[in-house]
């Protein structure tokens, strides 16, 4: 498979490539040549297949040879590797729990996935390659399970000091190994602004292969399909559902309609946003105009110019009846997703998180224009990674999961520094 750059000024590359650059030379994102198709046989024999042998099927056509059939089956299944259960909410509503990773996230199948795709390409390169990558707390922690002990990567990872959660702090400085912590007295900003220096820092790169594995690389997007075919494998009804996704970057619901571009099945698709709503005001008015993020209860969805919302567009060759049939938006308030919390558990003994109740009120207010129809949300987080909220709404202790207390009890190990590229670099150069 061969990627274009969306900004349509950079040579088309394989998937290679897009996965170790992870953005066009030209600053686009890269976007397959062609959307596959699912055989007919594949969607009929679902229910019979293992999520190894789905994974492969999914994927397969967007690496073709560049890596082998052995290889990529043990990828999936180390990406696959917990459960993603469909489970019933209320008759009309069901929840995709996509939360049973190490971080309790969806993040951590497209970082998974993403890691072992670039520790199987690290072989063929000379250079040392180490992850840079600046976090508020998430995306860090999935990427750094994502590569711990992925053989030939390093991952150094910056956040702000007393500025992520306690449960994400643990996240990123207890693993050890190839992942390195530097905790930056500064703010998230600062973060960002060493990273971006370290990217252009010719003497750096010349004995290091920097990579920034974010959340617009392919390798992160395009295996994201894998769930929504899993969640069909579960879905024991006679209509295609309506999934509803609570969405920030867009790339979740982007791998969505996706999967559905290659036939997979899907009645539409809900995104559900907080009151950072430029996409439903882009239904709303054709017109999309970005502003800058509001903070809010579902904070992982604080985006206010979704990065692969022009992916979503460029599946419907920018068409915007084409979109607005298959897809629609809807925002709702951090009032409103505090008062679905509270109703769903009273009435459904469900716990949903903040970001999960959103995607609650998506579908629940489309399926009351639209009776008949059923369908399942994407539950992106652990309600435990919210108990400040969701504990004080339910009035219930959410128990930490077994397989993450050993974090919690882990010695935290970070180097802590300044927010000054100098020591960044200083830093880099004593760890390698
Ligand atoms: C990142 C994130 C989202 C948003 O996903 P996008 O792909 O950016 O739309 C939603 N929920 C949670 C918990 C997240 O971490």
């Amino acid at each position: 498979m061969q990627y274009y750059s969306l900004n349509h000024n950079a040579p088309d590359v394989d998937f290679k490539t897009a996965t170790l650059y992870g953005q066009a030379p030209d600053k686009g994102l890269y976007f397959p040549k062609y959307i596959p198709r699912f055989s007919e046989k594949f969607l009929q024999n679902l229910s019979t297949l293992s999520s190894e042998e789905i994974g492969v099927e999914v994927i397969r056509p967007y690496i073709e040879n560049e890596i082998p059939e052995a290889d990529l089956k043990r990828i999936v299944s180390e990406t696959l590797n917990f459960p993603i259960p469909l489970v019933p909410v209320n008759d009309n509503i069901w929840s995709l729990e996509l939360y049973h990773g190490p971080t309790l996230a969806f993040k951590d199948i497209g970082a998974r996935f993403m890691s072992r795709c670039l520790g199987y390409f690290a072989k063929q390169i000379e250079k040392r390659i180490v992850v840079l990558v600046a976090t508020s707390g998430d995306t860090g922690g999935a990427v750094a399970h994502g590569f711990y002990d992925v053989p030939g990567i390093d991952v150094v990872i910056l956040y702000p000091s007393g500025k992520v959660s306690p449960v994400q702090e643990k996240q990123l400085t207890t693993l050890g190994k190839n992942i390195h912590a530097l905790e930056v007295k500064g703010n998230f900003d600062d973060c960002q602004r060493m990273v971006k220096q370290a990217f252009t820092d010719k003497e750096l790169t010349e004995n290091i292969f920097l990579t920034s594995a974010n959340s617009i690389n392919v390798a992160r997007w395009l295996p994201q399909q894998f769930y929504y075919l899993l969640a069909l494998k579960q879905w024991n009804q006679a209509q295609p559902p309506v999934i509803s996704v609570p969405s920030g970057n867009f790339g979740n619901i982007c791998a969505g309609l996706l999967a559905n571009a290659s036939g997979m099945p899907v009645d539409h698709f809900v995104a559900a946003v907080n009151m950072n709503d430029v996409v439903p005001r882009y239904f709303e008015t054709k017109r999309y105009e970005p502003l800058p993020a509001k903070a809010t209860l579902s904070n992982a969805m604080d985006v206010g110019d979704p990065s692969n919302f022009i992916r979503v567009r460029e599946i419907f060759h920018d068409s915007f009846p084409g979109l607005s049939e298959k897809m629609s938006s809807e925002k709702f308030t951090d009032q409103q997703t505090e008062a679905a919390i509270e109703k769903v558990y009273q009435a459904f003994h469900y716990t949903l998180d903040p970001h999960g109740a959103v995607a609650f009120l998506g579908l629940d207010s489309y399926l009351k224009k639209h009776p008949g129809k059923k369908g399942f949300i994407l539950e992106t987080a652990h309600p435990v990674k919210f108990p400040e909220s969701v504990e004080r709404i339910t009035g219930t202790k959410i128990p930490i999961p077994e397989h993450v207390q050993p974090i919690m009890s882990a010695q935290k190990k970070s180097i802590l520094i300044d927010p000054d590229y100098v020591q960044l670099k200083q830093s880099l150069s004593s760890l390698f």
